[in-house]
Order: C-alpha cells, then structure tokens, then sequence
C-alpha cells in the first residue's frame, strides 16, 4: 500500500510551494488507494508556533484535503528519538563528541583557509580516552567517508553522491538531548510507514543524509520524488507579490478551493495538454511519473481563468453561500437567480463578482460627473423621463427582455438611437456608464426601485 505524508514545520503559514506538494503526496495517496498522512515537524520550539500549526490544518478543511489517521507531533516523540540514539550508540554507530565550539571554529577556519569544505574530521570517532570536563557531548552519526550514495529519485532519475564530498559524521543529537531534522524524518518516515516521500528539491542535499540514517538503523528506504521549485514569471524564487502568500489569503481574495487546487496540480505535474481537472480526476490520474522535470511557472492569469471557469460552472446556490464571506447576502433576494445569471460569467473572483452585485444592488450616492456630462446632453432628462411614463404604465415585468422591450419603445416613440436613453439611463441607474446590461440590471432592481433611482437623478 502506498503510504505518503506532508511533514511540514510550522513555522510560518502554509504557502503554495508547501501546499502543492503536499497536494501531488495527498493525491498520489489516494490514486492508489493508499494512505497519506499529516506529520508536523515542531521540533524548533523557538520557531513554532500554534497559530502555524492551526493555519495549515485550516487550509486543509477548506480545500478539502483529509489526512489519514490522527496527525503526528514530533514533539511528542522525543522518547522514540532518544530509543534510537541510545540503540545507534550501543551498537557502535554513532559516538558522543566532546569538541568544544572554540575547537570546532578553529578547524573550519582552517579548513576554509586551505579552501576545504567545512568538514568534521572525525576526531572522536574511535575515541576510548577520558572526556574533557566541562562539555556535553553531541552526538554524531558514522557516516560513509568513501564511496557512492546514490538517490533513486522518480522525478529526477538516479542522483550520485560522494560520500567524501557531502557527508561527514554529522550530529543527531545536540548537546542538550535533542535531536536532529535529518535524523528525525528518518526515523518518523520509517516508523509511520512512509514508502513513497514527495517533497520540494530543496530537500534533495539532506537526502543521502538521511539514507544513512535510514541504512543505520535497518530500516526500509522510501522512493523519493523531488519536485522542482515553482518559479515567478522571472524565474526568480516566488516572491509574497507573486504567490508566496499564506493559502488562505487565496480564500480572502475569492478564489474557490477547487480553483487553487487545479492550479496547483498543473504547476509541476500534466496529464496530456487537459487543463481542467476536479478534484476527483486528479485523484484518479495523478501519477508522479508525470511530474515535470524543470521548475514551473506561478501565472496569476492562468489562476485568475480556472477560477472565472469555476464560478462560472458553480450553481447559484452555492455562489449565495459562498458570497456572504463577501458581504453580499442574497439568499432572500428574490432575484438572485437573474443576478447570479447575468453577473457570474463576468468575474474572475467571488470578491469581483461581489462588487459587481453591489454596484446594481447598492443604489449609487454619487454619479461620475464625467459620466453625467458625457450622458445629460440634449433632452437626456426628457428622454429619461418618457421611459419613467412608459415604465409607470407597464404591467407584468419580469424578465430583463421585459424591460428592454420598454426602452425599444421609448427609442421608437422619440426617434432617437439606443445611446441616447442607453446612457443616460446607465448614469441615473448606476453613477456610471459602465457595469451590466442595463435590461437585467432593471429587472433585479424591480419596477419601483428603477423609477426610484431615475427619479433622484433628474431631480
Ligand atoms: N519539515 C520540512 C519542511 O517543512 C519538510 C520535511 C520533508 O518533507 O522531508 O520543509
């Protein structure tokens, strides 16, 4: 069974590279039928907070991500570190280290003097003397001096190491007990039956790392799969402007859970040229084989379109719900279904489509004077105020072609173009020549409401 997990450390918000990966890990679970499990690594007490931690569980119910089983705290599972460093020292695989700061600094001063890589020498190694007073040991690992470590990864194909060039004994426990990220994740990966780890390629250098870790202890190695960074338009690193934005702040500007998460899983990942996937697709096609090989690229536009696409397919009633985060409460108006009909295909956010709603809604407390002197010329008031006597005498108006029936009339009657009442009455109704077709934007308004509105502004 494939088993995969996110083990993010909570020390800030989610943001899209930490959520795309733990998606494409979300869904490779569930294309297999296998399990994928919420690891929170808070290990750095001086880092973490509580807030983060909620942040990420919260980004998951709202996009409907659901972990297996109850998540894990590392920081609950010291007595199992501690088990393994004691097992790793008993057995000879890993010694205490009695080297002072001082002695440390020297010797990469010296190493980077000779232009060496900072690099423990092994000094206490095979150490059977008497310690120094004073020092708490570290504890190291005994990594491979010599020799390939090679990292079968499925995104990247094989990646070799030397030993010699990358490893040296490293430490896995620090001075006051605690122990270390990279030996931690192997043992927490191992431990929780994690076969399949998919994860940014900024954690490909601690792989080998944790291979040995992995070989120390006998335990099983995962395939790894290291995804490629996303970029910004400028192939730089994404920057908070162009994404690196906390999950929710997606939701605050209005986009649709099922938005973000077909944008997510094509930056990196395609399946044949389709664009558009549901959540349920992904989880039947999505296959790590697919992952690009070079990094992808943040596009705001391609966001901003899958979500038109998404609030366009979604269903009135859901637009409603969605809508009263936004302010707008239109469950009782009972014209929501020609509101949400005519203005849906015009926005590319719910907070977009709010402001729309508004701006027919909210009766207009200014008018753009650029608007009232481009529109009030020549008998624009008459004009306005014949459609008010035909509007007055009609009955049974419904439908938006009810009321554009009335402004062909009107046009008819005093033989002027569509322009002449078309803006005018646009000004009267909304304090500006922009916005919606002016037919729905009566038959939401209602009879009274548009008599009203051009009643005040040719007052
Ligand atoms: N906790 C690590 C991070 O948030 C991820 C560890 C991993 O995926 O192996 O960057």
């Amino acid at each position: 069974m494939v088993v995969t997990r996110f083990a993010p450390s909570p020390t800030g918000y989610l943001h899209i590279g930490g959520l795309r990966t733990a998606l494409f890990s979300y869904l490779w679970a569930r294309t297999n039928n296998g399990k994928f499990v919420l690891r929170i690594e808070d290990t750095d007490k001086k880092r973490n907070s509580e807030e983060a931690t909620e942040a990420i569980l919260k980004a998951f119910d709202w996009l409907g991500l659901e972990a297996d089983g109850e998540v894990t705290y590392q920081s609950k599972r010291d007595n199992i570190y501690a088990k393994y460093i004691q097992q790793l020292l008993d057995e000879g695989k890993a010694y205490k280290c009695y080297m002072s700061k001082e002695e440390l600094d020297a010797l990469r001063e010296e190493q980077m003097a000779n232009k060496q890589r900072a690099k423990y020498d092994g000094r206490y190694r095979d150490f059977d003397g008497t310690p120094p007073e004073g020092i708490e040991p570290v504890i190291r690992i005994k990594a491979p001096t010599s020799g390939e470590i090679v990292v079968h990864d499925g995104v990247k194909g094989d990646v070799v190491f030397q030993a010699e060039d990358i490893l040296d004994d490293f430490v896995i426990a620090r001075a006051d007990g605690s122990p270390t990220y990279n030996f931690v994740v192997a043992i927490d990966d191992a431990l929780m039956g994690i076969n399949e780890v998919i994860r940014g390629d900024d954690h490909l250098s601690n792989t080998p790392k944790q291979i040995v870790v992995y070989e120390a202890l006998g335990f099983e190695i995962p395939k790894f799969y290291h995804v490629p960074m996303i970029h910004n338009q400028q192939g730089k690193k994404l920057s908070k402007r162009d994404g690196a934005t906390d999950v929710m702040a997606y939701k605050e500007m209005g986009y649709l859970p099922e938005a973000l998460l077909n944008f997510l899983v094509r930056l990196g990942w395609s399946h044949g040229d389709q664009e558009i996937f549901s959540l349920q697709e992904m989880k039947e096609l999505f296959d790590p084989k697919d992952i690009n090989k070079s990094a992808s690229i943040y596009n705001t536009e391609k966001l901003d379109w899958l979500n038109a696409h998404y609030i366009k397919n979604s269903s009135n009633e859901r637009l409603t719900e969605l809508l009263s985060d936004f302010g707008v409460m239109l469950s009782s108006h009972d014209k929501k279904e020609i509101i949400l009909d005519a203005l849906k295909e015009r926005a590319k956010t719910l907070k977009e489509l709010a402001e729309l709603i508004n701006e027919i809604i909210v009766a207009p407390t200014e008018y753009d004077p650029k608007a009232v002197k481009k529109a009030f010329k020549g008998n624009a008031v008459e004009v306005l105020e014949t459609f008010a006597n035909r509007l007055e005498e009609a009955n049974e108006l419904h439908l938006p072609s009810d009321y554009h029936h009335i402004m062909e009339k009107v046009v008819e009657e005093m033989e002027i173009g569509f322009g002449k009442i078309g803006q005018p009455l646009r000004v009267a109704l909304l304090g500006k020549l922009s916005g919606p077709g002016l037919d729905v934007v009566m038959s939401v308004l209602g009879k009274d409401e548009t008599l009203d509105r051009i009643a005040k502004a040719i007052l």
